[in-house]
């Protein structure tokens, strides 16, 4: 597969590094701890207080606990969402360890968010933005543009896909197709003529993502969450009808917590070794894009997880990439916020 260098603005890769506030009822155990172990330095810095030296770290952009919904969107997605209009594919991720805030960013406060709120994320922002875009576009063109949008929501557990559209489906396989690219075979699309109809198919999505964590035993922090919206333009023009598709991918990550529980046996410890294993083919698929796009020759092993692979069209190349680093500050998160954040700078 030849992977040309990055586009036009630099970095195959764009690191957002978030960090998250203190607040009550998090998942997280800081025990009262309100100590922090970090400082964000600027918009681009991060200063860790590690021992026996603090540690600096600087990414693309560094968000500090205060930081709006909008003000996420507005630096990360806006510009993919724009590129997937001109027909080039995008991928956002939310990393972090559980509790961190993947899900705040990506979709909302909870899994019930109502999209008229303001605490609603980056995914259903995204898909306001999209279809704000193409309005516009349709108007201007006075009807020689028409676009098609179709979503599907599946979700990778134990290096197994099920789709989040259809809760009775067995586990699916990803297959590849010389104009497709790599697709989920049988997985659901659902067509979306408007952000509203493309929020109901997200909560949808999320819903059987919650009932399946329970009847299926599939518990959500340990899987991979991947919204994709496929827009496909079409242009008439005086004899040609040109028409291009492009993908936007929105991914909500396992936690990327070590398995610090050496009495996980079986399936605990299956979904353990599984979980490190595709986010650690992602770190390595990231930094071998990155040496690509710095002009050396790579192979990319995108083949070594499903999520790797599931993306590949979209992760380098011509494509945008943003990883949200979500961090939480406590001192008690020390060792995870430290992970996170080396993982981040690999991208870099
Ligand atoms: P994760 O998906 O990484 O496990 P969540 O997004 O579920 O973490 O966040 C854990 C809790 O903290 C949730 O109740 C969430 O609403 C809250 N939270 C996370 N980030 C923020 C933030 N930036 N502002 C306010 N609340 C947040
Ligand atoms: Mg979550």
């Amino acid at each position: 597969l030849p992977v040309q260098s990055s586009s036009s603005d630099g970095d195959a890769i764009k690191v957002y590094v978030r960090v998250r506030p203190f607040t009550q009822g998090t998942g997280l155990t800081t025990d009262g701890d309100r100590s922090l172990c970090l400082a964000v330095t600027s918009d681009h810095t991060v200063r860790l207080n590690s021992k026996p030296e603090p540690r600096n770290f600087t990414y693309d952009h560094v968000a500090d606990m205060d930081t709006s919904q909008e003000s996420v969107f507005s630096c990360v997605a806006k510009n993919i969402v724009e590129s997937c209009m001109n027909g080039y594919n995008g991928t956002i991720f939310a990393y972090g360890q559980t509790g961190s805030g993947k899900t705040f960013t990506m979709l909302g406060p909870n899994e019930l968010t109502d999209f008229s709120d303001e605490l609603r994320g980056v995914i259903p922002r995204s898909f306001e933005y999209l279809f704000f875009l193409i309005s516009r576009e349709v108007e201007k063109s006075a009807g020689a543009k028409s676009f098609l949008c179709k979503c599907s929501f599946i979700e990778i557990y134990n290096e197994q896909v099920f789709d989040l559209l259809d809760s009775a489906s067995a586990s699916l396989f990803l297959r590849e197709d010389i104009k497709k690219g790599v697709f989920v075979e049988g997985a659901v699309e659902k067509y979306a003529a408007s952000a509203a109809e493309a929020y109901q198919v997200l909560s949808m999505g999320w819903r059987n993502r919650r009932v399946a964590s329970t009847s299926m035993n599939r518990e959500s922090s340990r899987s991979h969450a991947v919204f994709t919206m496929t827009l496909e333009s079409k242009e008439t023009g005086q004899e040609v009808v040109n028409i291009r598709t492009s993908q936007l991918n929105l991914v909500d990550l396992a936690g990327s917590e070590r398995q610090r529980d050496t009495h996980a046996e079986g399936s605990r410890l299956k979904e353990a070794s599984s979980i490190n294993r595709s986010l650690m083919c992602l770190g390595q698929v990231i930094m071998a894009l990155v040496d690509v796009s710095n002009g050396r020759s790579r192979h990319i092993c995108y083949r070594d997880s499903k999520l790797t692979f599931l993306l590949r069209d979209s992760l380098g190349g011509n494509a945008k990439t943003y990883i949200i680093a979500n961090v939480h500050p406590g001192s008690k998160c020390f060792g995870e916020t430290l992970s996170t954040l080396q993982f981040a700078q690999r991208a870099k």
